[in-house]
């Protein structure tokens, strides 16, 4: 029988994840599909309920309904539960299990794109403090980075994501604070929705960040975000957020489907073209 899966959000319809998971599907010569399905606020409770009777095998959540999701699931993962979100719902005998991907996509695409990045890392700066936030948050605690400094334009809502986290790791900061900071951190991780469409911050101090930091962008159109443009100007080592697309869809598709994936070069160039097309 043929397994289907989805990606409910609304709206759904730019969402390259269909392309990147039919491409595996045709890849591992496996009959299913994944559908992206608009899905309206009020109208998601009856969506469980179609995927609780089997319609589907699981499947993405996306903007608004990764919040809501969490509250309808059966049963949530550790990383979803840190987090606040799924972005991933598996059925596992007509029980619904949530799942955050988006925390192991987010370190799988440093870990390939700028090797041992972690190693000794103290200190790392979080732009953002929304749901992607959390994830990134998450990922760096696991990795046991021991100062995140969080920096948004709304400093109550970085207080509030600290306050979530709990610990003493994590710290809430006005933007105006990031030159004094910055000297300390060999990661600086944007999280924020700046770049999308070109959009730039209006000033960064990424002159006071050491000479080997790194500096990673999960806004991923256009790929090279002008925060990482001036970042490669200067010399520091940079990593897209294409990686974290790619990496987060892999749980899922292994849960659903049986197969484990690959993220190849190929698949990267495939999706990208897509994206800039
Ligand atoms: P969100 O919950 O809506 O949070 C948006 C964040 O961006 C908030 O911290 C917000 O600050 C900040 N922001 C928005 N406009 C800003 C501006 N003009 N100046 C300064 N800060 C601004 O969104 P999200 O779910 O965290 O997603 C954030 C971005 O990450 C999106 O572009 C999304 O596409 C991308 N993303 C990528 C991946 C991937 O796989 N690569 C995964 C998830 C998300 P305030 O709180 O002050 O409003």
């Amino acid at each position: 029988m043929s397994r289907k899966a989805f990606l409910i959000g609304d709206p759904v319809a730019h969402s390259k994840s269909p392309l990147l998971h039919g491409l595996w599907l045709q890849e591992l010569a496996i009959a299913g599909s994944y559908t992206a399905i608009a899905v309206k606020a009020p109208d998601l409770p009856r969506f469980f309920d179609r995927l609780r009777e089997g319609e589907f095998v699981g499947g993405n959540v996306t903007i608004p309904h990764k919040e809501a999701a969490l509250a309808l699931c059966d049963a949530v993962d550790p990383a979803a539960r840190t987090i606040g979100a799924v972005n991933t719902l598996v059925l596992q005998e007509s029980r619904i299990l949530g799942r955050n991907t988006d925390l192991v996509g987010f370190l799988h695409n440093l870990d390939e794109k700028a090797a041992g990045w972690d190693a000794g890392l103290e200190t790392a700066i979080v732009l953002g403090a929304g749901g992607a936030a959390r994830a990134v948050v998450a990922g760096l605690r696991e990795r046991g980075v021991g100062t995140i400094a969080i920096f948004n334009r709304s400093l109550e809502k970085a207080q509030a994501l600290v306050a979530g986290f709990g610990g003493d790791e994590v710290s809430a900061h006005p933007y105006a604070a990031l030159a004094d900071l910055a000297p300390a951190a060999r990661l600086l991780v944007n999280t924020t929705a700046v770049g999308m469409g070109g959009s730039r911050f209006p000033h960064l101090p990424l002159d006071r960040l050491p000479a080997d930091a790194v500096v990673t962008d999960i806004v991923y159109t256009p790929l090279v975000t002008p925060l990482l443009a001036e970042a490669r100007d200067r010399g520091l080592h940079i990593v897209d957020g294409l990686g974290m697309l790619l990496y987060q869809a892999v749980p899922g598709f292994e849960a659903w489907f049986g197969k484990r994936p690959q993220v190849t070069g190929d698949l990267r160039d495939t999706v990208l073209a897509a994206l800039e097309g």
